[in-house]
């Protein structure tokens, strides 16, 4: 899932000077699992937004509301009454919420109330970890699983690197090493001999660094 992280209420405070309706809007699914932005978070934002605002003699109206999901046209529709009322929205999805919302309502200000950190899962409570980078050329059958682009400080193809130690990571000692992660893992699944040839330089054409990807499936494509 998508993890995102909530923003300080001051820096999303200081943004709305000047309004005089604001709709704080949460969105109950990935943001909801990392309890940055589902319907309590909605709730707790809301209420904290108008303590800050008044605080800063701001009377402004703070209303809430959570979409389904705001990365979806339809789930968007439905929140639309209570958009339109508004005059700046505090989008509590992730980015790519922000992004659908601001061109559905455009020219309305959408902003972000929270940080979108990374693709991963929730550990245990409290604890969510990166797991994926969306490189776009999945390899992970190689490594056991185990992704070296989003766990390897390096991103390394073939590792470990010189750093590791103790199987942890030279960048930090509470980090795990994902090459020594890896190599347990193969080793467990009588798999070792997936790295006895190096694997050659990743085709990172696949990942973000060319500008904005996307996937089409023509049979279904309108
Ligand atoms: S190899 Fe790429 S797609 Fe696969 S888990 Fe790692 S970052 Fe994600
Ligand atoms: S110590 Fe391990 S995880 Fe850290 S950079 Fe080196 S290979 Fe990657």
């Amino acid at each position: 899932m998508i993890v995102a992280k909530a923003k300080d209420i001051n820096e999303i405070a200081d943004k709305l000077a000047g309004y005089g309706k604001i709709l704080v809007a949460g969105c109950a699914t990935c943001v909801a699992e990392c309890m940055a932005g589902g319907e309590k978070e909605t709730a707790i934002t809301a209420s904290a937004l108008r303590m800050a605002l008044k605080l800063r003699g701001n009377q402004a109206e703070v209303n809430e509301i959570t979409a389904e999901r705001q990365c979806e046209w339809e789930l968007i529709e439905e929140i639309a009454t209570q958009v339109n009322e508004a005059e700046i929205v505090v989008s509590l999805a992730c980015g790519v919420g922000v992004a659908c919302m601001s061109e559905r309502f455009e020219p309305k200000p959408i902003i972000p109330g929270v940080n979108t950190v990374f693709l991963g899962h929730r550990e245990k409570a409290g604890l969510w970890m990166e797991r994926c980078a969306a490189c776009g050329d999945c390899t992970v059958d190689r490594t056991g699983g185990i992704c070296p682009v989003a766990r390897c400080a390096k991103s390394l193809q073939n590792g470990p690197c010189g750093g590791s130690n103790d199987g942890k990571c030279e960048i930090d000692p509470d980090v795990d090493c994902a090459w020594h992660l890896i190599i347990e893992r193969l080793k467990a699944m009588g798999k070792l001999e997936n790295l006895k040839e190096n694997t050659p330089p990743k085709n990172w054409a696949t990942s973000r660094d060319g500008g904005p990807r996307k996937v089409v499936i023509e049979d279904v494509e309108e």
